[in-house]
C-alpha cells in the first residue's frame, strides 16, 4: 500500500503578519510543521503499523521546508519530496492543489491513499486537500476522526459531523483530510533522527512534475488577496470596561431586565 502525506511548513505564530502585497510574511519568522499535519503523519503511521504501507511525505515550499520533511522521516516516514521552484511562488490554493496533485502523480503514480491535515494555521482555508482530490479525480473524505480499517480496496473511516459521528467506507484511491486528536503524537527516537538527518530528499521542480507553467504559481492562481485585515472586536451594548464592577453589574442587570430575563420570577 502506498500512502502520500501532505504536510506544510507554517510560521510559528498565531500573530500572522502580512506583506505590502497582502501575502503572509514568512521572512524572519520561525517556522514549524503545521500542528494539524502532525495528525496526518500519525494517521499514516497507524496504517503503516497495521499493514505494510510505505509512507511518502510531500511538501510544497522553499528549501527550508526540508526541515519538516526530516521531522516526518524521523518518526517513521519512508520517503520525502520537496516540491520547490521559484515558479511556484505566489500560488493561491487552486495553484497549490494543482501543483501538489501533479507532484504526487509524478512521484507516486500508484498511490492508494493521500492524507492531508484539517487545515493550515496560516492560510486556514482547508481547500488544499479537496483541490488535490479534484485535480486527481479521486473521492475525498473530510473531517476524518479515525481510520478504522484499510484493505487493498477499501478504507473505513469515522468522520465528525454536526450531529454526531458518521462511519463510511471509500474505495481506494482516496484522499482523507484528518482531524486533530487529543493523543500525544509519536516522538522521534534518536536512531530515527540520525537516519532522517542523512536521508535523501528529492526535490521536484516545475519541469519535473510536468505541470504547464500557466497552471503554477501566480500565473496559475485565479484568485488574489485584495485586502487583509484583522477585524476589530466590537462589543456593542456593553458597559465601558473602565466602569466600576458595581456599575457594570447594574448595567448587565438592567439589560437582562429589558430582555425579560426575570419575567417569570
Ligand atoms: P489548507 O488548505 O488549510 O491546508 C489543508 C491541508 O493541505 C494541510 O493540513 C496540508 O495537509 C495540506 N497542505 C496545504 N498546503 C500545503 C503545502 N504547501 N504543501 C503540502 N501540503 C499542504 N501564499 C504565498 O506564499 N504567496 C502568495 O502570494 C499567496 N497568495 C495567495 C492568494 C490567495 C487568494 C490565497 C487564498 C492564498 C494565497 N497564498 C499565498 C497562500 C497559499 O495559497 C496557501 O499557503 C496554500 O494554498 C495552502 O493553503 P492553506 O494555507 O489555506 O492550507
Amino acid at each position: 500500500m502506498k500512502i502520500a502525506i501532505c504536510i506544510k511548513q507554517v510560521p510559528d505564530t498565531t500573530d500572522i503578519q502580512w506583506t505590502e502585497h497582502n501575502t503572509i510574511k514568512r521572512d524572519g519568522v520561525e517556522s514549524i510543521l503545521n500542528p494539524y499535519d502532525v495528525y496526518a503523519i500519525e494517521a499514516g503511521l497507524k496504517i503503516k503499523h497495521e499493514t505494510d504501507a510505505e509512507l511518502s511525505v510531500f511538501t510544497m515550499g522553499p528549501a527550508q521546508a526540508e526541515d519538516i520533511l526530516r521531522k516526518a522521516l524521523a518518526v517513521g516516514a519512508d520517503r520525502a519530496y520537496l516540491i520547490s521552484d521559484r515558479k511556484f511562488a505566489a500560488a493561491d490554493t487552486y495553484a497549490t492543489g494543482s501543483t501538489i496533485a501533479a507532484a504526487i502523480k509524478k512521484a507516486l503514480p500508484d498511490f492508494d491513499i493521500i492524507i492531508c491535515g484539517q487545515f493550515a494555521i496560516d492560510g486556514d482555508t482547508a481547500q488544499t486537500g479537496p483541490t488535490i482530490a479534484n485535480m486527481l479525480d479521486i473521492p475525498q473524505v473530510t473531517y476524518v476522526k479515525d481510520i478504522e480499517s484499510v484493505n487493498e480496496d477499501i478504507v473505513t473511516v469515522t468522520r465528525e459531523v454536526e450531529d454526531g459521528i458518521e462511519k463510511l467506507t471509500a474505495e481506494l484511491p482516496v484522499l482523507l483530510c484528518v482531524l486533530k486528536k487529543d493523543e500525544d503524537p509519536t516522538r522521534a527516537k534518536i536512531n530515527g533522527i540520525i537516519n532522517a538527518r542523512n536521508a535523501e530528499i528529492q526535490t521536484l521542480t516545475l519541469d519535473d512534475i510536468g505541470l504547464p507553467p500557466e497552471r503554477a504559481g501566480l500565473k496559475g492562481s485565479p484568485t488574489y488577496v485584495s485586502k487583509a485585515f484583522r477585524p476589530v472586536a466590537k462589543h456593542r451594548n456593553l458597559p465601558p470596561t473602565e466602569a466600576s464592577p458595581e456599575s457594570q453589574v447594574l448595567f448587565l442587570y438592567n439589560k437582562l431586565q429589558e430582555l425579560g430575563a426575570f419575567d417569570n420570577e
